[in-house]
């Protein structure tokens, strides 16, 4: 779809960022034994950063003198960059920082972006160490594309977190956190969270909410943002006769079935946020504006809002997202859904085919900005796999506001 991109600097000077406990903790042995050669071969010079504890990474970058690198690297799970996209987002000369190209290496239990460029790269899916010297090869290849960021409001306080990959709530959230506990299978830690999880599966109270993309954009300017989520809409919600053209269908199913809310337009959004302007979304104390679709359901199993392909290296969650194609695609799952039907999702979602499984109680929508606000006491929310604040959220998403080393 026209995807700009340019190349890295040669030579080319890294910041390689190295989290020695990530994963099963040999992030760095990793690197040595299969990523090492191939930079030096490629002509990519490095100086390696090991971190010494959480936020060490995200302190360096906020602080560093970045005309003295052509990229940051990260050899860590997604946690990391994490750490190092925020960083560069909280430093006054932000609008350049985000713009330094970052790299990424699967050194970590969740890679779920390592994962997705390798499968945007049109590479067969492997795992594990070949995915490691994949990534390494896209590295030295050098390649730059622009990536989206999702900004991500929190109840608390006036700064914004910012997300490359997903924000989660319920079941999935729930998994990603009880299962770092079992970080010593690597990568396998999902797949074990998932069946425990099911054995104490829960139901989670919220109101949700989003902008579909289709709304938010002038009908025709990108043929890909169109694609209505129709044949994902669970026949309860969306009737079939309701279904004249696929546009109709997925009026209908808003219409007829989500409560719009009724507000004034949106007032411009954090007037006192320093930076880029969130332009989707109003203070989280206010309704959310009138285009927005309230979903009826207030049970859930799980939300997922994801802006890549992969959520770990096996979970291979929306089949047609890109780097840049500036939407979040927003999956719940409702409350009533059997464990049998629900491990079925799962397993099909190894696959990626979770979405033709026609599961009625699988809802998908391609948004622009989305808010949650849990009703359930306790909970755990996730940005990028992080925990975050519990409690209302809201995102937006940005439009290849970062770069990354990727094709
Ligand atoms: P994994 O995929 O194995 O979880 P991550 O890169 O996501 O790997 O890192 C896990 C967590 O460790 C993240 O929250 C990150 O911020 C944090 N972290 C980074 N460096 C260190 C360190 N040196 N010691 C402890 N925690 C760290
Ligand atoms: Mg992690």
């Amino acid at each position: 779809n026209g995807v700009v991109y340019s190349e890295v600097r040669r030579p080319c000077r890294a910041m390689l960022l190295v989290n020695p406990h990530s994963g099963k903790g040999q992030a760095l042995s990793l690197f040595t034994s299969h990523v090492q050669r191939m930079l030096n071969e490629a002509g990519v010079s490095y100086t390696l950063v090991v971190t010494e504890r959480q936020n060490h990474a995200r302190e360096m970058v906020r602080e560093a003198d970045l005309s003295q690198w052509d990229a940051l690297v990260i050899m860590s799970g997604d946690g990391l960059l994490f750490e190092v996209v925020n960083g560069l987002m909280e430093r006054e000369d932000w609008e350049e920082a985000i713009l330094t190209p970052l790299g990424i290496l699967p050194g970590g239990s969740g890679n779920a972006l390592a994962a997705s460029i390798h499968h945007y790269s049109g590479a067969q899916p492997v795992s594990s160490e070949e995915l490691l010297v994949s990534c390494g090869f896209l590295l030295c290849k050098g390649l730059v594309s622009h990536m989206d960021l999702a900004s991500v409001h929190l109840s608390s306080g006036p700064t914004r977190l910012f997300s490359f990959l997903s924000v989660a709530w319920g079941f999935v959230a729930d998994v990603d956190i009880e299962s770092e506990k079992y970080r010593h299978v690597g990568a396998a830690r999902f797949t074990l969270g998932t069946l425990v999880r099911l054995a104490s599966l829960r139901v989670y109270r919220g109101r949700l909410a989003y902008l579909p993309a289709d709304e938010a954009e002038p009908r025709g300017e990108s043929p890909q943002n169109q694609r209505p989520f129709s044949t994902f809409c669970p026949s309860d919600l969306c009737r079939p006769s309701d279904s004249v053209g696929q546009n109709t269908f997925h009026n209908s199913c808003n219409s007829n079935n989500a409560v719009r809310m009724k507000t004034s337009e949106p007032v411009p959004p954090n007037a006192t946020q320093k930076g880029l302007p969130d332009s989707l979304l109003v203070p989280l104390d206010q309704p959310v504006p009138s285009d927005w679709v309230v979903v009826p359901e207030e049970d859930f199993v799980l939300m997922l809002a994801v802006y890549q392909s992969h959520l770990a290296e096996d979970l291979y969650a929306v089949p047609d997202s890109t780097l840049n194609d500036s939407i979040i695609h927003l999956m719940y799952v409702r409350a009533g859904i059997s464990r049998t039907a629900l491990l079925r999702l799962f397993l099909a979602m190894g696959k990626g085919t979770h979405l033709e499984n026609n599961c009625p109680h699988l809802v998908y929508a391609r948004v622009k900005a989305l808010r949650l606000e849990p009703f359930s006491p306790k909970g755990v929310i996730t940005v990028d796999g992080e925990v975050v604040e519990y409690g209302p959220i809201q995102a937006q998403v940005h439009r290849g506001l970062a770069r990354l080393i990727a094709r």
